[in-house]
C-alpha cells in the first residue's frame, strides 16, 4: 500500500477549479474506522438473506439462500450481487412490485472488520476473513469464492470461536427485525397489507406458502388494530 494513496490523484488536479473532492477529510488509513454491516431477510420470489459489508462507500452484497449459520460445519452458499448504496443498510419495508418485490426485514446490523486491511486484495483472492460485531452474528467469519457460476458463488462460513455453535439455529432462535422487532407480517401490516391479496411475488413452493401466511396475518393485524381504535381508521378511509 502506497504511503500517500491520494498523492497522484491530488497532483493532477487543482481543487480551486475542480468540484472534485480533494479527499482531505478522509484518513489515509481506515484502520480505526468502524465499517457497517447488515443482513436483510428478504421474502421475495424466494426467501433469502442479503449479507452486506461496507467497503469504499458502498455495500458489497451477497444473497444467502439458506441464511448464515453459526455452525462451522455448515458452508452457506452466498451469491455475489451488485453493490448497494450505504443508505440501503437501514432499509426495512415493502417493495410492492418490480425487482426484488416482497418484504425486507433488517435482520441484523453492526460493524465489521477485515482481518487483512487490504479488502480489495482479499476480494481478488476470493478469501475475505472478517470479524462481525452485530446483534446476532459475532466473531470470526469468512467468505470464500468457489469456482462455480463464473466466480459469483461464494461460501459464508463461521469460524470456530466463542460465538460459533454447532446446535443453535440463529435463524430460528432470533427471527425478528433488529429495527422494528417485528416479523414479516408486522412489517407488511405497517404498510399496505392488502397489496398482495392477489398477484403475490411468489405463489408456489415454500415462499408462496410463507407469503400466504404473512399476508393473512398482516390483514388480521390491521383489522384488529382498526377495531381496537373503534373502527376510526376504517371509517377515515371510506
Ligand atoms: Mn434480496
Amino acid at each position: 500500500m502506497a504511503k500517500r494513496p491520494l498523492a497522484e490523484y491530488r497532483a493532477k488536479r487543482d481543487f480551486s477549479k475542480s468540484p472534485e473532492p480533494a479527499g482531505e477529510s478522509k484518513p489515509s488509513r481506515k484502520k480505526a474506522r468502524r465499517r457497517f454491516f447488515c443482513v436483510q431477510k428478504h421474502l421475495a420470489s424466494h426467501l433469502h438473506y442479503d449479507f452486506r459489508l461496507e467497503h469504499d462507500g458502498v455495500l458489497l452484497s451477497w444473497a444467502v439462500p439458506k441464511g448464515p449459520s453459526l455452525n462451522p460445519a455448515e458452508k452457506r452458499l452466498a451469491m455475489h450481487v451488485e453493490d448497494h448504496p450505504l443508505d440501503y443498510g437501514e432499509f426495512e419495508g415493502v417493495i410492492p412490485e418490480g425487482y426484488g418485490a416482497g418484504i425486507v426485514m433488517l435482520w441484523d446490523k453492526g460493524t465489521w472488520e477485515p482481518e487483512d486491511p487490504d479488502v480489495d486484495a482479499a476480494l481478488e483472492r476470493g478469501d475475505l476473513k472478517m470479524r462481525l460485531d452485530g446483534y446476532k452474528l459475532k466473531g470470526s467469519w469468512v467468505l470464500v469464492r468457489t469456482r462455480r457460476d463464473e466466480g459469483r458463488s461464494w461460501l459464508l462460513i463461521k469460524h470456530r470461536d466463542e460465538w460459533s455453535s454447532p446446535e443453535l439455529d440463529i435463524l430460528e432462535f432470533a427471527p425478528l427485525s433488529v429495527k422494528s422487532e417485528g416479523d414479516f407480517a408486522d412489517i407488511l401490516a405497517q404498510d399496505r397489507p392488502d397489496i398482495w391479496i392477489s398477484n403475490r411475488p411468489a405463489r408456489g413452493g415454500e415462499a408462496g406458502a410463507l407469503f400466504r401466511k404473512v399476508v393473512e396475518r398482516a390483514l388480521a393485524l390491521r383489522q384488529a388494530r382498526e377495531e381496537g381504535d373503534g373502527g376510526k381508521g376504517r371509517a377515515k378511509r371510506r
